[in-house]
């Protein structure tokens, strides 16, 4: 079919994504979910805490100037360079910055100690990041059924194929529609999708009408299909009934699309569908898939079915990367449809790993480092670090007792914020334990005994003789 297949779980900062991989990237994610923008006022100064965003200010000015270069397309090329001391917020402003080109802008962040691995190749690694923070809308107008749900009965039945006894077999879904209420029954896969999607008896949901028998069941990502009750069939539901159309919009990212069409499933899921976008049979991501998959994208942009959306890549700890890595980092910048890129490092001149001798600053080659803009972040203020503790506090939902913050925003001085913000959750529980609502400075005592900040712990061991820990 012409329509392009839509709704695939998306990668990016908004959504919960759905695979390992991607799990793992938005529990990196989470510890920064203050994080709303830059915070910058319309004339691009950061004179006060903003959008989650509390001191910082040069670095917070810088990146809103790199937004404005990359929004009116004169930062391709290059990449963005954040250079300071663990825990100074570098990962917070790669996020800001993918917040303000936009709403579900993707951002793939990756560390770059994440390159080695036995299996996959280097350079394969980063081209997957990047195809990770490429991010695909796609618009259609579809014909919709709107209803209530009048009814949510999931029926478990014995699957002699499964193996695992019984499980849902299928789901009746009663709808109220403008024209009366029908009973559907839909795919079993579906009901995970009513589950994730918190789906209850009472909401309004839509089913798109389509000529074949896949429908979706939205507000979600959900799609089933529909069976008719009284001709006990599979069939589209009849045109007659359609009273509404629908703008539906879908992220998806490069990445997304590849994955799928290298493991192509077969069946009515939407993965599935996305992963028949191109030939099938297919278990890697190659570089001839990739070409494949961006032919069909382009395919929907000049139809104007798909808008692309870049993203931000952000690579952590970028003295990791070896000299392979930093070459094929240069022409990745300069591919057509690159993402923006940022890197992080807390190293000065170190040695480019991979060389014997090339001694760099950041361990970044110079013709790399050439197409940096680079942005230092501060150390924090005990100040500063009381107001990040404060606002993770709140977003966490804890209680701080009287002068915790005090004592948290001074351990945060004296080791670093990301310390302080690390010693919440712990405490918190310490103070469950002894069954109070609120963190108390003995907690924290408590945490001081039990854990080192990292200072102390490498003084305890240079204090011990020879090196060794007694
Ligand atoms: P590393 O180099 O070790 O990865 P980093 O410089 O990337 O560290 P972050 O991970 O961004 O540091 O910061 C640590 C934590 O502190 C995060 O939860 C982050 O959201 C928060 N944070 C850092 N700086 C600020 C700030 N200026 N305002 C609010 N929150 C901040």
């Amino acid at each position: 079919s012409s329509t392009p297949a839509t709704s695939a779980p998306v990668a990016h900062n908004a959504m919960p994504p759905p695979s390992s991989v991607s799990a793992a990237r938005s529990s990196r994610i989470a510890p920064h979910s203050h994080i709303k923008g830059l915070g910058l006022t319309p004339e691009g100064y950061a004179n006060t805490d903003g959008a989650g965003f509390v001191g910082q200010t040069n670095a917070r000015e810088a990146c809103g100037v790199v937004v404005d270069l990359i929004k009116s397309r004169k930062f391709s090329g290059r990449a963005l360079l954040l250079v300071g001391a663990p825990g100074t917020g570098k990962t917070a402003l790669a996020l800001a910055v993918s917040q303000e080109l936009g709403i579900k802008v993707p951002f793939c962040p990756m560390v770059g100690s994440e390159v080695y691995s036995t299996e996959v190749k280097k350079t394969e690694v980063l081209a997957e990041s990047f195809r990770r923070a490429i991010g695909l809308r796609i618009k259609e107008t579809k014909d919709v059924y709107e209803g209530e749900v009048t009814e949510l009965t999931p029926t478990e039945a014995e699957n002699p194929l499964s193996g695992y006894g019984k499980t849902v077999s299928h789901v009746i879904v009663g709808l109220k529609t403008v024209k009366g209420t029908k009973q559907l029954r839909l795919d079993p896969s579906i009901y995970e999708s009513i589950l994730k999607e918190k789906i209850v008896v009472g909401d309004v949901i839509y089913i798109e009408h389509n000529s074949g028998a896949v429908k979706r069941v939205g507000r979600s990502d959900a799609y089933a299909s529909s069976y008719d009750l009284e001709s006990e069939t599979y069939v589209p539901l009849p045109k007659g009934d359609v009273h509404k159309r629908k703008e539906l919009v879908q992220d998806v990212t490069l990445g997304d699309l590849d994955a799928a069409n290298a493991r192509p499933q077969g069946g009515q899921d939407i993965m599935s569908v996305m992963g028949s976008l191109v030939k099938s049979g297919r278990t890697e991501v190659t570089e001839k898939l990739r070409k494949e998959v961006n032919k069909v994208v382009k395919g929907y942009v000049d139809q104007g079915v798909a808008e692309v959306v870049p993203g931000v890549v952000f690579i952590d700890e970028v003295h990791m990367l070896d000299i392979e890595c930093f070459t094929y980092l240069n022409a990745l910048l300069e591919s057509a449809m690159a993402p923006t890129v940022i890197f992080a490092t807390n190293r000065g001149n170190s040695l480019v790993r991979g060389t014997t001798d090339i001694v760099a600053p950041h361990g970044i080659p110079v013709d790399l480092l050439d197409r940096c803009l680079i942005v230092k972040t501060d150390s924090y203020k005990r100040e500063d670090v009381g107001k990040v503790v404060q606002l993770r506090a709140n977003v966490e939902g804890l209680k701080l007792g009287e002068g915790v913050l005090d004592r948290l925003a001074l351990e945060g001085e004296n080791s670093s914020l990301r310390y302080a913000l690390q010693l919440l959750t712990p405490a918190s529980i310490l103070a469950g334990l002894a069954g109070r609502q609120a963190i108390e400075v003995e907690d924290i005592n408590e945490m001081g005994e039990l854990f080192l900040d990292a200072k102390t712990s490498a003084s305890k061991i240079s204090a011990a003789s020879d090196g060794d820990v007694k």
